[in-house]
């Protein structure tokens, strides 16, 4: 397996509890460096087009709105297969269905207010980086 990066959210549920610290404490404990971190306000524009793939389900608009609900966190993460064992980290999407020990079991709210955002594959990693970053803010 090879050095990857991948794109995490800290999501306004956990934001607002004040949760970043422990957050940050299992992605860190789970092998994954933290290469560039900025707490931001999304707008409902940076969202939706953020969110741009889920717009035909029934859950979008409640979804941008919880996503503009407060800050967020985002993050560049770094390390071995770090897109799966971000995943891992985060667990299930529902809470209900998460692990025991990860992020969503262990402080997400609901299916919506989870927490965490990870992205899905590779490739789309790249795109979501470069959505929030640029280059230089990236210090691997
Ligand atoms: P994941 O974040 O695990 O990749 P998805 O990409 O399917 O999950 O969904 C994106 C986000 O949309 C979820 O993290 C969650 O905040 C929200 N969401 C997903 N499914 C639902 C649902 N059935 N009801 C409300 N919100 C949902
Ligand atoms: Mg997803």
């Amino acid at each position: 397996m090879a050095v990857q990066r991948t794109f995490s959210i800290i999501k306004p549920d956990a934001t607002r509890r004040n949760l970043t610290g422990k957050i940050n404490a299992l992605l860190e404990a789970g092998g994954l460096r933290i290469v560039a971190q900025k707490r931001i306000w999304m707008t409902k524009g940076q969202a939706e087009a953020f969110y741009g793939v889920h717009k035909e389900r029934p859950f979008f608009g409640s979804l941008v709105a919880f996503m503009t609900s407060g800050p967020v966190v985002v993050q560049v993460l770094e390390g071995e297969d770090a897109v799966a064992k971000n995943r891992e980290i985060m667990g299930a999407t529902n809470p209900a269905n998460a692990a025991e020990g990860t992020i969503r079991k262990t402080f997400a709210e609901s299916i919506e207010a989870n927490s965490a955002h990870g992205s899905d594959s590779i490739e789309n990693a790249a795109i979501e980086i470069a959505y929030f970053f640029s280059g230089l803010e990236i210090v691997g």
